[in-house]
């Protein structure tokens, strides 16, 4: 790999081949100032509650220090960005500034929005308050929601302005510096595979397919055909799993495009990233995918696989034989079926297994699409459903309803009719109404960060006042738990927030 021979030339924009990264040094931020640190996180990499308010934390990571002996470096990668490849894209404003090792688990520290990188390209590098603390907030939010993803571990004001176009006005603006600590066993993406196989690199493919099962699925065994087959299939299932998580939870990720896809299965890039708020299969938060919608709610499983065929394309020629691909791409589309039935009935409180259950859930998402339905409320409040009594079905999860004024006639008479099956289904349950309600609260979660929640947190950041991005982040630390002192969260989207949705730049 190249090192810097000159310190200003090394940051420069440009190809890079033959290379896995490129050695580059943060920029210095001109007044950094640390505006939320997550303990958890911290405590994970072996860092005390007490070290987290030290000049030390500040200063590396805020990227004006580095540790002596560390090498930051920014990797390359390449990708299918919205089904067309895109070359050499690469980490243009992440940083990795080096591993922990702690309790046996690797951890990678890298820095986001840190300056310019040998894959800046068009970019500056940096990152706005706006989107740091949106990463900050849901990454660490999906990872108590459950949700594999990576996490965060401090977000920063750089003290600088940093220019960006307000996708929603067309104007350039001013907007406040930010720098997120994120943390992950590793950062390597489809697209760090795609970048070789696409220049016919193999040797830096084998480097860095071995490099990755040695570290991170060193249960698969010294490298060989098998073991790299063993490997994509690994990486099929954790990718298919953490996109069932998704659809159990209502993210949209909005950029699924293959650079954005962990070889670890984690959620990972949080940039126009959504929740969605009245259940919409075609909801998309992202203003720039509206047309296609590529990336909308009900097609997150499909492009899961689609871009598991790029990264099966990547890696074969390790490989040299279709079938073993096509079988496991094959599996995962039954695997789906099979996976998201069984996470739907878990959302229903149903344990056993019943053949009908398909149309029953078949059913409920008609009724869903009714009228606008909040799911995150209707799916809490379900738990309160008691045996026995489907005629008030409705009346406990009405709270869900955007338009309340709209459940009449038809529309009523499908909600009645649903309720009637799914009192028969609860029948052949033999859990009480009590031990249904723990369970499905399990994995119904009662807070989300939903978009406009995010906002708001933006709108006071911006004006100084970190307070409820404080207050974001403990409610979302126990998302399944009532938390009746937050009660005011458990509420549909305000109607002011509701063609607002996040930014990515
Ligand atoms: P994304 O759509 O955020 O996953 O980014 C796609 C590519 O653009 C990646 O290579 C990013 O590193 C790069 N990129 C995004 N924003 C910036 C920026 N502000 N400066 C430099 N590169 C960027
Ligand atoms: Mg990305
Ligand atoms: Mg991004």
């Amino acid at each position: 790999n190249e090192l810097p021979s000159d310190s200003n030339t090394a940051n420069t924009r440009r190809q890079v081949t033959k290379a896995t990264h490129s050695y580059v040094e943060p920029v210095k931020p001109s007044k950094p100032k640390l505006i939320h640190a997550s303990k958890e996180m911290a405590k994970a990499i072996g860092i005390s509650e007490n070290d987290i308010s030290s000049k030390d934390f500040l200063e590396i990571f805020s990227g004006t220090e580095t540790y002596p002996k560390t090498k930051p470096y920014a990797m390359a990668y390449a990708g299918h960005q919205f089904g067309n490849w895109a070359g050499q894209l690469g980490d243009g404003r992440a940083i990795n500034l080096f591993e922990v090792l702690e309790n046996d688990k690797r951890w990678a520290i890298q820095l986001k929005g840190s300056g310019e990188t040998p894959y800046s390209r068009q970019g500056d590098g940096l990152a706005v308050l706006r989107s740091s603390i949106r990463e900050y907030l849901c990454s660490e939010a999906m990872f108590h929601l459950g949700v594999p993803t990576t996490r965060a571990l401090s977000l920063m004001l750089s003290g600088d302005d940093v220019l960006r176009d307000m996708l929603y006005d067309g104007n350039a603006d001013y907007e406040k510096g930010a720098i997120v600590a994120r943390v992950a066993p590793t950062f390597i993406r489809f697209g760090n595979f795609e970048l070789f196989a696409a220049r016919q690199d193999n040797e830096n493919l084998k480097k860095l397919a071995d490099y990755t099962i040695k570290y991170f699925y060193s249960e698969l065994g010294k490298p060989s055909k098998e073991t790299y087959i063993a490997f994509f299939r690994e990486v099929t299932n954790r990718t298919l799993d953490m996109i069932i998580h998704w659809q159990r939870v209502g993210f949209v990720h909005g950029v699924m495009n293959t650079d954005n896809m962990s070889i670890l299965g984690l959620t990972i890039d949080y940039g126009p990233y959504g929740w969605l708020e009245d259940f919409d299969f075609g909801w998309t938060p992202n203003t720039t995918d509206k047309q296609n919608k590529r990336y909308r709610y009900g097609n997150q499983p499909n492009i899961g696989l689609w871009n598991l065929l790029q990264l099966a394309n990547a890696l074969f020629p390790l490989v040299e034989e279709v079938e073993p691909f096509e079988e496991i791409l094959n599996q995962y589309q039954m695997d789906f079926e099979l996976k998201s039935l069984q996470m739907m009935r878990s959302k229903l409180g149903l344990e056993l297994e019943e053949e009908n259950d398909t149309k029953l859930i078949q059913d409920l998402e008609d009724c869903l699409l009714l009228t606008e339905t909040d799911m995150t409320i209707f799916f809490r409040n379900l738990s309160n459903f008691k045996k026995g009594n489907p005629e008030n079905g409705i009346e406990i999860i009405a709270d869900a309803f955007y338009k309340p004024e709209e459940i009449k006639d038809s529309i009523s008479e499908q909600w009645e009719a649903w309720f009637i099956a799914y009192n028969q289904r609860l029948d052949k349950e033999i859990l009480s109404d009590n031990k249904r309600q723990g369970k499905m609260n399990a994995v119904n979660p009662k807070y989300v960060l939903r978009n406009y929640m995010a906002q708001l947190a933006i709108d006071k950041a911006n004006d100084g006042d970190y307070s409820l991005i404080d207050e974001l982040f403990t409610l979302l630390k126990n998302p399944y738990d009532e938390q009746p002192e937050y009660n005011n969260w458990f509420t549909k989207r305000p109607d002011w927030a509701r063609h607002k949705v996040g930014c990515s730049m």
